[in-house]
Order: structure tokens, then sequence, then C-alpha cells
């Protein structure tokens, strides 16, 4: 919608005195007039012509023109005699589009607008609850809030949707029917003194117009010295403590997630309650399902996403609890080269799965020909290859291409934990052979966490309706279906989670995959040469690296203590994270998130120091 009109030729005779003879759109709270507050929120949601009905006092609203090119004026002549119904026939030569009409003595918190514009209906009468202002026009409509009529009455109405506002969207044929009530009236008098809501009063019986109720909205209209106490005094101080954004200070977190979000995703959680049993939060999860479906695969069509409410490692449990059908009578096979590995094989032997291990080096790439080998001359034959992408222990990318050529051969399923990698790291299940991933909102997503997933050709979920179930809550299959069927999930989603995921989404569509991880790789650069400089020592050679985490030995300086650097950091508003060897004492920096290679040297900057003043190491 680019149109809006303002109706502010009234005199407000009853507020004179109080506003230094200025009409009434220029009170001001907070040294704010009333119409420049309503101007900047209109243009704010996108309108792009303002129409303003003018009269008494023009000259104020000639000089605040001077500040918007969007606004154009027309002035009621007749302001004295006429009511507003005249003034908004008066512009018919300038409404040549459906359009928000205003008030312009009016106090309203933003989103009064956005509900309007938010609705795809046109013609809309926008009702608060009850304020108790003791000027009310109520909002009489049908059992199915089709306005009849409006009145100060509440005798006169068979039902009272709430109290008019006074901001309606009205339709281009609308206004015409209102320009010919107008018509009409003028055959009796060149001064018609009907209001507007006479206007939509009368058109209502041929015209379906509709309430749309604002509930909780906080507003108030200004006509006497008691309103403008109670806009000082109660709803302009609620008003904008409400409408105060956050003001959030920026951490840099280079732990291995949850990683830095940008503010638009902090600020997405900030959403009115919903049931996510409704409708339109199905609608929500399902098209997220379909956008982190497509980070994974160049045959959307034929996968499915399953989504848990979870840290990532529940959907990894889901995963390894899921899908191996314990009658076949076959073996798992866990690639164990790293912590997230490690919890896989522990995984599957808490499921009583018969588990074999393959361990490979934490730094050096795996041996295929060994894996193969093994595979080979086990006495066992496998069901599931289960391992990690990237090994966010020590930030080796395991090659899980090469791994799926060997599973397609030995017609074992590959699943692999994908959570540090996807959204970075390119992935193609196709052309890699997975059969299943998992990742999770909180990493590369850069989302909140909350959210994990296991994405799957739909076929092969559907495929282990016949596995007798392990699990309840993390059933891959019963999760599958119950969403398949209902559009939500079995159990409480996180709700304000998904509305940030739906806003990080966007942003990685944005930039983009390939430019996010460059962007990585561009601190992870940053990172590798500050690092050299301070001659700290890293794990793994730059041909396996994911760059997007690096694991750092320990300083062999007896000064030197972990707790200690960290406590350094975060009190400059840095995260860093312990290491996880078992054989050697590291700590590990994460490249990932909404960081930049700026916050990566004002990292080393504060690393020097530390290691110079603390230390003395350098
Ligand atoms: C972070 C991570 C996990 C665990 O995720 P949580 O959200 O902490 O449960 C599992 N695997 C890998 C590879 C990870 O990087």
């Amino acid at each position: 919608m680019k149109t809006a009109v303002i109706l502010a030729a009234g005199l407000g005779s009853r507020l004179k005195e109080l506003n230094d003879d200025k009409p009434k759109a220029f009170l001001e709270l907070s040294n704010i007039p009333l119409i420049k507050r309503s101007v900047d929120i209109l243009l704010k949601y996108g309108v792009q012509e303002i129409i303003i009905g003018t009269g008494f006092k023009e000259e104020f609203f000639v000089k605040f023109a001077t500040n918007y090119p969007q606004i154009q004026l027309v002035n009621n002549y007749h302001y004295t005699e006429t009511g507003s119904l005249y003034t908004l026939w008066n512009l018919r030569n300038k409404i040549k589009n459906d359009f928000l009409l205003l008030e312009s003595d009016l106090l309203y918190e933003q989103w009064a607008i956005k509900t309007l514009l938010d609705d795809a209906r046109t013609d809309l009468i926008l009702c608060s609850s009850r304020t108790n202002s003791g000027d009310e026009v109520y909002v009489g409509t049908d059992d199915h809030l089709r306005f009849i009529k409006m009145s100060k009455d509440p005798s006169e109405l068979h039902s009272i949707a709430g109290e008019l506002v006074g901001i309606s969207k009205i339709s281009l044929d609308t206004y015409q029917e209102i320009c010919n009530f107008c018509v009409k009236q003028l055959r009796e008098t060149p001064t018609p003194t009907q209001h507007y809501e006479d206007g939509l009063n009368a058109v209502a019986t041929t015209t379906p117009l509709f309430a749309k109720i604002a509930t909780g909205l906080l507003w108030c209209e200004i006509d006497n010295a008691a309103h403008l106490e109670r806009a000082k005094k109660i709803v302009y101080p609620r008003i904008v403590d409400r409408e105060q954004p956050a003001k959030l200070t920026r951490n840099i977190l280079l732990n291995p997630g949850p990683a830095t979000t940008t503010d638009s995703v902090k600020a997405a959680q900030v959403v009115p309650d919903i049931c996510p049993r409704e409708k339109s939060f199905g609608n929500l999860m399902q098209d997220i399902s379909t956008k982190l479906i497509a980070l994974a695969t160049s045959e959307p069509e034929r996968y499915s996403c399953v989504l848990f409410g979870g840290s990532g490692t529940a959907a990894v449990e889901a995963l390894i609890s899921s899908v191996v059908d314990p009658t076949q009578n076959k073996a798992v096979l866990v690639i164990n080269n790293g912590a997230y590995g490690a919890r896989m094989k522990e995984m599957a032997s808490i499921y009583k799965y018969d588990v074999e291990e393959f361990k490979s080096s934490q730094y050096q790439p795996i041996n295929m020909s060994e894996l193969e080998e093994f595979i080979s001359n086990s006495a066992k034959t496998f069901s599931h290859l289960f391992m990690v992408h990237h090994e966010t222990t020590t930030g080796i990318l395991n090659d899980i291409q090469a791994v799926g050529e060997i599973c397609a051969k030995h017609k074992i399923e590959l699943a692999v934990d994908t959570i540090s990698s996807y959204a970075a790291v390119p992935i193609d299940m196709e052309k890699m052979n997975l059969q299943y991933i998992v990742s999770t909102s909180n990493k590369n997503l850069q989302a909140m966490p909350g959210i994990s997933f296991v994405i799957a050709k739909s076929v092969k979920v559907e495929g282990l309706l016949n596995i007798p179930p392990n699990n309840l809550y993390l059933n891959l299959y019963q999760q599958y279906k119950y969403f398949k069927e209902n559009s939500q999930m079995r159990f409480t989603p996180p709700v304000q989670s998904f509305y940030c995921l739906k806003q990080a989404l966007s942003e990685l569509e944005k930039e983009g995959v390939h430019m996010r991880y460059k962007r990585y790789s561009k601190c992870w650069q940053t990172l590798k040469e500050g690092l050299a400089q301070l001659k700290l020592e890293t794990l793994v050679d730059e041909a396996h690296q994911s760059k997007l985490l690096t694991t750092i030995v320990n300083p062999h300086n007896p000064l030197f203590n972990f707790d200690k650097l960290h406590d350094y950091l975060l009190s400059k508003g840095i995260t860093i994270y312990p290491g996880k060897l078992t054989d050697k004492a590291t700590f590990r920096i994460a490249n990932i998130g909404e960081i930049y290679p700026e916050d990566i040297e004002q990292f080393l900057v504060h690393l020097k120091e530390y290691l110079r003043e603390i230390c003395h190491t350098i």
C-alpha cells in the first residue's frame, strides 16, 4: 500500500489555548508533533505518498511538508462550516489508489499500521480494546466482523468489535462510494457537516467493510485537555517503552557455536505470542524446511527435513537411534577422529548396536584405503557408517565424498554429522552419496539455538516405518510422519527460534553460502597469519583445514593459563573456547557467525597484549 490520507482540517477548538493556536496535529509529545510521528511511521512501513486534507492554519502544514517530498496538501477552505467527510471528498483529484486513512490527532503504536498492511484484505476499520477515554466511538459488526455501523451509543449496535481508533484501510472503490454519499449531501447543502465516519456508515450497507481488531493496542486521540494529560502521563510513556529498540552490546563469539548473530536476527524473536499449532506457524516451519533442504541437495523435491526442538546432539541422537534396524543383524561403523565422532560411537553403544570403530588421526586426513580395507576385512557387514564432516575438535575437514564412494561400493548407508560445516562448506547429498545429514540452527546458519534437523530422501525416511522404536521424542519416522500430516511438530517447538531462523535464512540467501564461506575463510586467513606472527603452533595442515576452526597449542610458558586468557578476552567482549584433545593442551578459535576479518584482528591485538604483558613471551 503506497498511499495514506490524513484528515487534518479541523479546528480543534477544545484545545486551542493548550496548543498555542496550532492545529491539533502539531501537539507535541517529547517535542515531536503528532503529525511527524505519524508520517514517519507511515514512511517506515513503505508508504510513498501522503495526502493531507488541511484547513485550519494550513501554513503549519506547508512548513512541515517542506521536509517531506512525499506529502501533498489539499486545502478545504470551508473547514469551519464542513465536516471531515467534505475534507475527504475534497481530495478526490489526488486519490488514485487504495489508501490508509488516518485522523491527524492520533497517538498510536507503530504496529497499528503494520497489522493493517499485513492483512491481505482492503476495507478494514481498525478497532482497539476499550480505552475508557470517555469519548469512545464503538464499531458495530455482525457475528463475522463485517462492519455494520459505528456509534457513540453502544445500545444502537448488534455486536461491538471494539473502539474506533481512527485508522482504516480503504479501497478506491469504497472511496468512490463515500464520495457519492458526499455528493448526495452536497445536493442538500453546499457545506455538509457529516464526518467521514458517517460516510463509512452509509456505504457499509452496500459495501463489505470489516473490523480489524488490534487487541491491546496503545493509542489515544487528543481532543481536549484531559486527553492530552492522559497521553502525556500514561499512553506516550508506555508506547516509548514498548517501542524502544533493544540496545545490545556486540560480543564476538569465537567459540564453535552458538555463533555471533546479527541484531536483526536477535530482534526477530520479538514477535506476538502464537500457538505453534496454528496454521501460519506450520507454514513458517514448512518454508524453513524447504530452504534448509535446498542448502543440502541439488534435488530438493525428493528430500525431507525432519525438525527437532533441541541442540545439534539431539538430532544426531535421533538419527543414530532411529535408522538402524536390529532385525537385519548388521553392524554399524563409526569413524572416530575427534570428540564428536567418539560421541557418535558412544551413542551407538548406548543403543546396544553391534558397533565397530574406525579410529583415525585427529590431525591427519582419513586414510581411505585403510578404511576400505577395514570394511572389506571385517567379519561383519555394516548397514550404516556414521561420521563427522567437520570435526570441530581440531578443525579437520573430512573427505565425506571419498567415504561416500566407498560406502556406495559396499552398500553401506552414510550418515554424516554436518553440524559445523552445513551452510558454509558446500554439500550435495546426491553427488556425495550421503543418505542422512544432521545440522543445527546456531552455527553457520547464524540463528538462535534450539532447532536441529535431519535431512534425508523422503522415501528413505518412509522406509523407517517398520523399525521397532528405540525412542519416543527422538523418533525420526514419527517426527517426519506427524509433520508431514499436520505441519506441526509432535512436541512444543522453540517458537521464537524459528522466527530467528527465518530471518537468518533470508540473510543467508542475501549473502549466499559461497560468499559466507569466503568471508569465513578470510577470517581464518587473517587468524592464521596473526598466529604465525605470534609464533603460535596450530594443528591441522591447510589442505585439510576447514577454515572454520583452528586448534592452537598452548604456548610452552609456565605463565600461560587458558582460563586467565579467556577472562582477559571476555573483558574485551571476545569469547574463546578450550581445547578438546586428550593428548595436548590446546585452545580453539572458531571463525563462524556474524564476524569479519576486523574482529579477528581485534582478537589478535588482545591476544598479543596478553602474551606480552602477562606471559612476557613476546
Ligand atoms: C557443535 C557440534 C555438535 C554439538 O552440537 P550441540 O548443539 O552442542 O548439541 C555436534 N557435532 C559437531 C561436529 C559440532 O560441531
